[in-house]
């Protein structure tokens, strides 16, 4: 196959208003045509990919349906880490217009780099995704996620400026700025993460500005961290913003995906991406409402190509059509991440679990820690949590049978006991990033 039938195959998929309601039967077809370019496409001109095909014995000719996809090899964030910087490229230097790069916390960064048409792509992926929770030219969206290297503050900027709304390119820092900006320029939406919008939430209300009352700000584009339903009501019981759940990783492009207003799990753009939900331990496939680890397959990717990557995140498909129309899959709320997952006692336990469980107390504020060690062989996991203001108090017989309560609905979620320590309002570390809830104190 020639680079130029490649291409042919994208002019096919240039914007089109109704793809979005694509009948499935046609979005399969889509999907098929489009996964059989990607892979002839890598295995001629990524030598990486190529390289990891022929080790597998699988031809570009052996994708003949949309489940044969099953006969590609996974790729790992390690193998991102392995090709630094570009390693994995498969276009030419003169074709990208942008690097980003991953954090770096645990290891080396990764490098992400972009086509034209790849930022293009990334754009219209959120500007569908916004659109689709009702935001639009006459809105004015405040960017309080990193400008920089990290790619959600860019990520979210052009695909507002694709959309025709306003936006305000605040990054991160500077809380109390932040809030007069949503105040004086009206803002009306907010992309951020969930925890520093509570925070902003937090600062607001000792500013003596009540986000309800004295802004029109009404939607939270959340996402980056794994957050709960409970803590979303809290949020809009709090300040009146609908949080929305986003989606994306910085090796996908960034911010792509997110819930239509129907708030019933995250649309993934068909036309772009293909979603797996695999068995963590053993990679096989599970079926729809299965449990599982996330894989991705970029449909349409120019610089680095995504194939079969393995997410990290646990989360169940849905492959029914929304009731907003939308036809293209689902998946439901990140329960987790693989590798954030922590085993007390031979019990998988999430922090977005005890998350959960913690926000069905009124008397607790948003800020929770994990801290687990090991005396012996035995697990002990320690969750500390903040009280809310009004909950404080010096009653010796209140608080402990408060936290015996909250000790026994930790339990019954957790399948686990452990150890709750009340702790007294904003002595908890936060994060104007990502939130860091696990301290793991074992020695392994
Ligand atoms: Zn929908």
């Amino acid at each position: 196959m020639t680079s130029d039938a490649i291409q042919g195959g994208f002019d096919l998929i240039s914007w089109n208003p109704n793809i979005e309601e694509m009948p499935r039967a046609q979005l399969d077809r889509l999907q098929l045509k489009l996964l059989k370019l990607q892979t002839h496409k890598m295995y001629d001109f990524s030598p990486f990919y190529h390289e990891r095909m022929r080790a597998a014995g699988v031809m570009p000719s052996d994708i003949k349906t949309l489940a044969d996809v099953k006969k590609l090899p996974f790729m790992t964030k390690k193998d991102l880490r392995d090709g630094y910087p570009d390693k994995l490229f498969m276009c030419d230097r003169s074709e990208l217009l942008r690097y980003h790069a991953s954090s770096g916390t645990t290891g080396k960064p990764t490098i992400v780099g972009y086509t034209r048409n790849d930022l293009e792509n990334w754009s219209e992926s959120l500007a569908r995704a916004m659109t689709s929770v009702g935001l639009g030219k006459d809105d004015v969206i405040q960017v309080s996620n990193t400008y920089g290297l990290f790619s959600g503050g860019l990520g979210f900027h052009y695909a507002i400026e694709k959309m025709g709304a306003v936006v305000v390119p605040a990054s991160t820092g500077n809380t109390e700025r932040q809030i007069e900006l949503i105040r004086d320029l009206e803002v009306t939406a907010i992309a951020s993460t969930p925890s520093y919008l509570m925070y902003l939430g937090e600062v607001a209300a000792k500013m003596g500005i009540d986000i309800k009352k004295d802004t029109k700000l009404r939607i939270g584009l959340l996402g980056a961290e794994p957050w709960s339903d409970r803590m979303r009501d809290r949020i809009y019981e709090t300040m009146g913003v609908k949080g929305i759940n986003c989606y994306g990783a910085s090796e996908l492009s960034g911010p792509l995906f997110s819930e239509c207003s129907e708030q019933q799990g995250i649309h993934i753009w068909g036309d772009l991406a293909l979603v797996e939900i695999v068995d963590p331990d053993t990679g096989e496939p599970l079926g729809p409402g299965e449990r599982g680890e996330m894989v991705i397959t970029m449909l349409q990717k120019e610089a680095l190509p995504i194939v079969r990557y393995r997410m990290g995140d646990i989360t169940t498909l849905n492959d029914e059509v929304c009731a907003c129309g939308r036809t293209h899959p689902r998946i439901n709320r990140i329960q987790g991440r693989v590798d954030d997952m922590i085993i007390i006692r031979g019990i998988n336990v999430f922090p977005s679990q005890v998350e959960h469980s913690l926000m069905q107390h009124p008397e607790l504020g948003n800020e929770f820690q994990l801290v687990v060690d090991r005396k012996g062989h035995m697990d002990n996991m320690l969750v500390r949590v903040e009280l809310k203001p009004e909950a404080f108090t010096d009653n010796i017989i209140e608080l402990n049978a408060l936290r015996e309560r909250i000790s026994n609905r930790l339990k019954g979620t957790l399948n686990v006991s452990a150890k709750v320590e009340l702790v007294q309002p904003g002595t908890l570390p936060r994060f104007e990033g990502k939130a860091k809830r696990v301290v793991d104190r074992r020695e392994y």
